[in-house]
This record gives C-alpha cells, structure tokens and sequence, in this order.
C-alpha cells in the first residue's frame, strides 16, 4: 500500500518532505509528489499533513 497527495488540497507547506523516512516526497513548486517506486506506506506524511492532502492510493 502506498499514498498519494491530492494536489488540489495540497497547499506546499512541505511538511511531509521532511517527515518521510525513506525520502519518497519531492517539492514541485508549490506542490508535492509522492515517488510511489520509493513509498514504503509508513503513514508518517499522512498524519504530518495539516490539511489532510494525503491518503492512501
Ligand atoms: S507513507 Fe511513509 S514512506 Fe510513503 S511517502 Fe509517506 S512517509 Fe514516505
Ligand atoms: S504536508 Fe500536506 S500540504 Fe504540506 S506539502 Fe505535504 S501534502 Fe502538501
């Protein structure tokens, strides 16, 4: 299992970069992308994210 980021309520605070342990989160301007070759499904973006713009795939 692994998660996405709805880009449409994603606002690039970039909290989640940060938090994912393996380094599967990328900044695009003012989004971010999550590598699903590289998700391990930890959840810990999940709960990082203040709005709530990532769940499972
Ligand atoms: S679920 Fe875990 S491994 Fe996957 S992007 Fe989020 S923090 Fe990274
Ligand atoms: S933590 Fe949420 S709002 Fe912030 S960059 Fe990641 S997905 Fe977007």
């Amino acid at each position: 299992m692994v998660y996405k980021i709805d880009v449409n309520v994603c606002v690039g605070c970039g909290a989640c970069v940060t938090s994912c342990p393996v380094s599967a989160i990328e900044q695009k301007e003012d989004k971010c992308i999550i590598n699903a070759d590289v998700c391990k499904g930890c959840g810990v973006c999940e709960s990082t994210c203040p709005v709530n713009a990532i769940s499972q795939d």
